[in-house]
């Protein structure tokens, strides 16, 4: 269902009233709407058609080697803070008759991405949907990202940048594989 726009504005409204601003000066004019589009958009992972996404770019493809999409360029908010973490996924996987389009596997991390996460999460999230939805023999997925909730508030660490793995199926169970995934998105 569409979150309901008017109302969300209308809740940003009084969110900058509370935090003593004054919502008729003019920058802030029409900020709630603004605001409320933002959210729209940045959510609307949990909206997508992940069927269609998947259907739409699977190709039959025989050869059994490893496929790697670097620096998929990665933006989310953390549901601790609403606040954004944003950095690159990388995926590897060992295809099992069919390949997934690139610009698709961009477009599946998108559709995690875009929605309130932990970045634990939505690295199990697209390594689960790459092995059960390409039926893929193994999947390697390793997001490097830095949470502004961090960088921006309490320990202000500027400078981490968070590291999470998953690793399902060969990846999970065959070192030389997993060594081999991490050697070429250059973990290693
Ligand atoms: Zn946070």
């Amino acid at each position: 269902m569409e979150p309901n726009a008017a109302k969300i504005a209308g809740l940003v409204r009084d969110l900058l009233i509370e935090l003593g601003e004054d919502v008729n000066r003019e920058g802030l004019l029409r900020t709630p709407e603004r605001v409320a589009k933002a959210l729209k958009f940045l959510t609307n992972g949990y909206r997508a058609d992940l069927r269609h996404v998947i259907n739409q770019a699977l190709f039959t493809q025989t050869t059994g080697g490893m496929v790697i999409v670097k620096d998929i360029e990665l933006y989310s908010l953390c549901e601790h803070h609403m606040l954004p973490f944003y950095g690159r996924c990388h995926i590897g996987y060992i295809p099992d008759g069919k390949v997934f389009g690139v610009s698709k596997l961009a477009r599946l991390v998108d559709v995690f991405a875009r929605r309130l996460q932990l970045q634990e999460r939505l690295t199990e999230q697209i390594s689960q949907v790459v092995l059960e939805e390409i039926g893929a023999k193994g999947v390697g997925v390793l997001i490097e990202a830095r949470h502004l909730c961090m960088m921006m508030r309490g320990v202000e660490k500027q400078n981490s940048t968070m590291v999470t793995s998953s690793v399902l199926g060969v990846f999970r169970d065959n070192l030389a594989t997993r060594e081999e995934f991490l050697n070429l998105v250059g973990r290693k």
